[in-house]
């Protein structure tokens, strides 16, 4: 039993940080999908702020054409262009000057935000070194629960290893003490009958319900005292 129970932590243990893990992948799919949008907004301020450089040649354009104008009618033309091209210029600047603020505090947000990530990033390291060690020792101990197993197995008779392993498989434990006639692996009362040949404590016998090995608890105890009784369920 004690094999088992070391076996099933060292499975067990490596999946305790799966939900950190999950969590930090989130976090980071979530600061990278927002880097990406703040690197199509970069794109998008260069394209706007190209696109004013050029109408401010092209206003340079129209006021040397103002300046130039002959005529009533050519001031008048030269005139409304050079008006239109100021407004597109102060309305796009205006523009580009609010995506730049909310660039620049989205920037902010996410450096501080890749600090949170970093900050989650570290203690999964430092969680993952702890449960490193811990499988270690889980590993060593596991080691050592073996090799007192199989010289236990060593010493029991074949036939009995296999009635056992088969009970392990079917009923979780093989063995199961008794306590006031009742079998405390199934709860049901022995014969008496047979509750007196267990006293006697010269052949292996099983409980007629649940088929596991059974043992008086106060006999054996008086037997192999103080070592616990061998195979004895967790209560
Ligand atoms: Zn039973």
């Amino acid at each position: 039993m004690k094999v088992r129970e070391l076996e099933t932590a060292a499975t067990q243990l490596p999946a305790r940080l799966d939900p950190l893990r999950r969590d930090l992948a989130k976090l980071q799919g979530m600061l990278d999908a927002e880097k990406a949008k703040l690197g199509e907004t970069e794109t998008w301020r260069k394209t706007q702020q190209d696109l004013v450089d050029r109408e401010r040649e092209a206003l340079k354009a129209a006021q040397s054409k103002l300046n130039a104008s002959k005529n009533t009618k050519e001031y008048g033309a030269a005139s409304r262009e050079v008006e239109n091209k100021r407004k597109s210029i102060t309305d796009r600047e205006a523009e580009l000057k609010k995506v730049t603020e909310v660039a620049s505090t989205s920037t902010t947000q996410l450096t501080s935000r890749d600090k949170d990530v970093e900050g989650v990033r570290n203690e999964l390291a430092e969680s993952e070194a702890g449960i490193a060690d811990q499988l270690n020792e889980i590993i060593s101990n596991l080691a050592e629960a073996r090799k007192v197993r199989d010289e236990a197995r060593g010493k029991v008779d074949k036939q009995w290893l296999k009635t056992y392993d088969t009970l392990v498989g079917k009923r979780g434990y093989a063995v199961a003490p008794v306590i006031k006639g009742v079998c405390q692996g199934c709860h049901m009362a022995l014969p008496p009958q047979l509750n007196n040949i267990l006293a006697r404590m010269e052949s292996i016998e099983t409980c007629p319900r649940c088929a596991r090995l059974v043992y008086r608890k106060e006999f054996l105890e008086q037997v192999v005292a103080p070592a616990p009784a061998v195979g004895e369920p967790k209560s």
